[in-house]
């Protein structure tokens, strides 16, 4: 019998982190929560660290860690705030897996510092890698971490690959990534310009954060998705194809040379691919019902609209592009989410918002981290301006 694999939960207050805290309780004699970190719900890292006993509690800033403490008197976990302590936590030498859940580029350094110390990453942030995809993959490969994929989507072409990877000397020909299309697939041009934060967030077949509903409605998160599955497996973006795919079983699938199609299906619950990623080469039991096929009855499928849905179409264009144009696109995105969801602009701002700032950026090459946190920074700049704009309408 082994002894408990110490785990990191980076964002453990969310959708990702509540569930992997869901999959990691059923299975006590295999895995210790080492450590939890939250932004603003700091009632809620409480009542987690109550029942979970961690070392570590990782808050925003000093006032959060006050009121942390306080909640937690008698209890023996430290409680550490900042982006630095995050780190420290992500790559601490008692830890063995890091789960990467914490929503946007937030997450980029404390990541990098889990896969720098070789620790086994759990990827549900898609933003790091669609940033800084080529220097994240290089110290994956350094320094022998293991990176899991936790996206469903990019779960699933994992499980269908031979090596994990996009191999041709295997015969695999093309990676088909699925996308239920959201709660807008069927809107119109004109119902897309008035549709509100509460539409957007009700996705039809997950229930996950604001950020990443939101993208799901654009589109925006297929097109991050489609840049994290070129990086995570070494393929261009003409070996992914998008399959609109409204039902949500197929999470994802790989065609080969000699015509086979692989796919990985299952209910659309987040806790499937956690459990893949935790118990990984094994299997472990995950709380997920088995798929009920009668009950699904169809499956289909459709082409993505790159008219209604222009999010897609900016994030191929900027993988293309390469240089900092992903990291303008991811953090650019980022600030039009968030001024969508507090009803400062509209939700096809978002895409003028994101292609503007795209346009207003001169594009270099990526030669170090720092020109990643600085591109993410001036897009955020640019994007604010571009917003005031819009404002001013
Ligand atoms: P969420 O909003 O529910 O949770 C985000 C977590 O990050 C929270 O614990 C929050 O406290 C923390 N956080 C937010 N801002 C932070 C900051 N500035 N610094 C430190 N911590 C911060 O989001 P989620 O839906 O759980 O998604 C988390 C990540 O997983 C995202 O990158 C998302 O794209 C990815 N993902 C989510 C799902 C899903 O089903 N929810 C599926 C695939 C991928
Ligand atoms: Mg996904």
């Amino acid at each position: 019998m082994h002894s408990p694999q110490q785990i990191t939960i980076l964002g453990a207050t969310g959708s990702i982190g509540l569930s992997t805290l869901d999959v990691v309780k059923r299975h006590s004699d295999r895995f210790n929560v080492f450590a939890l970190s939250a932004f603003s719900r700091v009632d809620e890292l409480a009542a987690l660290c109550q029942q979970y006993l961690p070392v570590y509690a990782v808050v925003a800033d000093e006032a959060s860690a006050r009121k942390l403490t306080h909640l937690l008197d008698g209890l023996d976990t430290q409680v550490l705030f900042g982006s630095e302590s995050l780190a420290y936590i992500a790559s601490h030498e008692s830890v063995d897996v890091v789960m990467a859940a914490i929503v946007g580029a937030a997450g980029l350094l404390p990541n990098l510092a889990a896969a720098k110390a070789g620790k086994r990453v759990l990827l549900a942030n898609k933003e790091s890698l669609v940033m800084s995809g080529q220097i994240f993959m290089e110290t994956v490969e350094q320094s022998g971490a293991v990176l899991l994929p936790i996206d469903s989507e990019h779960n699933a072409i994992f499980q269908c690959l031979p090596n994990g990877r996009f191999d041709q000397h295997t015969g695999v020909e093309k990676i088909l990534l699925t996308a239920s299309g959201g709660p807008f697939r069927q809107f119109t041009l004109d119902q897309l310009n008035s549709v509100t934060p509460a539409q957007a967030v009700a996705h039809p077949n997950w229930s996950m954060g604001q950020k990443i509903s939101v993208d799901s409605a654009s589109l925006m998160n297929k097109g991050l998705e489609l840049i994290e599955a070129c990086w995570l497996f070494h393929c261009s973006a003409d070996q992914v194809q998008v399959v609109v795919h409204p039902e949500s079983v197929i999470h994802s699938m790989v065609s080969y040379v000699d015509g086979s199609v692989i796919a990985q299906m299952g209910n659309p619950d987040m806790r499937t691919p956690i459990a893949y990623g935790l118990a990984w080469p094994e299997r472990l039991a995950s709380g997920v019902e088995s798929l009920d096929l009668f009950e699904v009855a169809q499956l289909n499928f459709e082409k993505p609209d790159l008219v209604r849905f222009p999010c897609l179409k900016h994030a191929m264009e900027s993988f293309r592009v390469g240089g900092i144009a992903p990291a303008v696109l991811n953090a650019s995105n980022e600030i039009a989410v968030s001024s969508f969801l507090s009803k400062k602009i509209a939700f096809m701002d978002i895409p003028r918002v994101v292609e503007g700032t795209l346009n207003e950026i001169e594009n270099r090459n990526v030669d170090s981290l720092d020109s990643i946190l600085e591109a993410d920074s001036l897009a955020r700049t640019v994007s604010k301006k571009q917003i005031e704009k819009l404002d001013g309408r």
